[in-house]
C-alpha cells in the first residue's frame, strides 16, 4: 500500500492542487492531511473542500481548530490573529462543520498521524530536535509517526543500538528493525529555505519513505493573499520559503 501524506497547506490554493496533480502519477491508495488546512492563505473554502474529496484521513491543526473556536489562539503572532478572524468570515457553516470531524490524532496500520506532538496532540508541541523524537519513540510502539506543525521537513530515526539519528536525505529505505518519525514539510507555507510545496510519499511493500517537493506559482498567490487585504508578512514569506 502507498500512502501519500500532507500537511499545512494554509489556504495555499496554487501549492495544494499541485501536490493533488501529483497523484495522478504516483497513484496513491491511501492520502492522509496532517492538518493546518486553513490559516494564512487566500483560498481557505477551496482548500477544505478539496482536502475532503481526496484525503481518506484527516487530522485538525492548531488553525484549524482556532477558526472554528475550539483551541485557544492567545499566543498566535498579530499576523497570524489576522487571517485566522479573516478565514473564520470567510468560511460557510459547511466548511466548519468539515474542521469540526477532523481527528486529532489517529492510528492506523503501524502508523500514527497527528498535527505536532502524538503525546499531546492539542499542546501543539513543535517538534524539532532528536531528544523530542526520542520522548515520542518512547510513548508508542508504531513503526512510523508522520507529523507536520513545524512546516520543516525530515527523517528521524530510531535505531536499537543507535538510538535517534538524523536521516540526512530526504529519502530512507526503512529497516524492519527500525522506526521513523516523519515531518512532512509544508504544502502551502514551507519554512526550510525552499518555497516549494513539500508532501511525503511512504511505500509498505518497498519499505521507502520519501520526501518530494513540487514547485507552484507563487506570484499567483501572492497577488490573491493582497487582493484579499490579508498581512503582508505572510505573503512576502512564500517566496523566501522562511
Ligand atoms: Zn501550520
Amino acid at each position: 500500500m502507498r500512502y501519500m501524506i500532507f500537511s499545512d497547506i494554509h489556504g495555499n490554493l496554487d501549492a495544494l492542487e499541485r501536490v493533488i496533480e501529483e497523484i495522478d502519477m504516483l497513484r496513491p491508495d491511501m492520502i492522509v492531511c496532517l492538518g493546518d488546512v486553513v490559516g494564512y492563505g487566500a483560498n481557505p473554502r477551496e482548500c477544505v473542500e478539496i482536502v475532503e474529496e481526496y484525503t481518506h484521513i484527516r487530522i485538525g491543526g492548531n488553525h484549524d481548530l482556532a477558526t472554528i473556536g475550539l483551541t485557544d489562539s492567545s499566543d498566535f503572532n498579530l499576523a497570524a490573529k489576522r487571517s485566522i478572524s479573516w478565514t473564520e468570515r470567510t468560511l460557510d457553516p459547511s466548511h466548519r462543520e468539515m474542521l469540526e470531524r477532523y481527528a486529532s490524532m489517529k492510528r492506523y496500520n503501524r502508523c500514527i498521524f497527528a498535527h505536532a506532538t502524538p503525546i499531546s496532540p492539542l499542546s501543539w508541541e513543535y517538534i524539532y530536535t532528536v531528544s523530542q523524537a526520542r520522548n515520542i519513540f518512547k510513548n508508542f510502539r508504531e513503526k512510523f509517526i508522520f507529523i507536520g506543525h513545524t512546516h520543516v521537513p525530515g527523517i528521524i530515526a530510531y535505531e536499537q543500538n543507535n538510538p535517534c539519528t538524523v536521516v540526512r536525505d530526504s529519502m530512507v529505505t526503512t529497516k524492519p528493525e527500525s522506526r521513523y518519525l516523519v515531518n512532512v514539510g509544508s504544502v502551502g507555507q514551507p519554512r526550510d529555505g525552499d518555497p516549494r510545496a513539500s508532501y511525503a510519499i511512504y511505500d509498505n511493500k518497498t519499505g521507502l519513505v520519501r520526501l518530494y517537493r513540487v514547485e507552484y506559482n507563487i506570484k499567483e498567490t501572492q497577488d490573491r493573499m493582497m487582493r484579499c487585504g490579508l498581512p503582508i508578512r505572510l505573503i512576502a514569506r512564500l517566496e523566501r520559503g522562511l
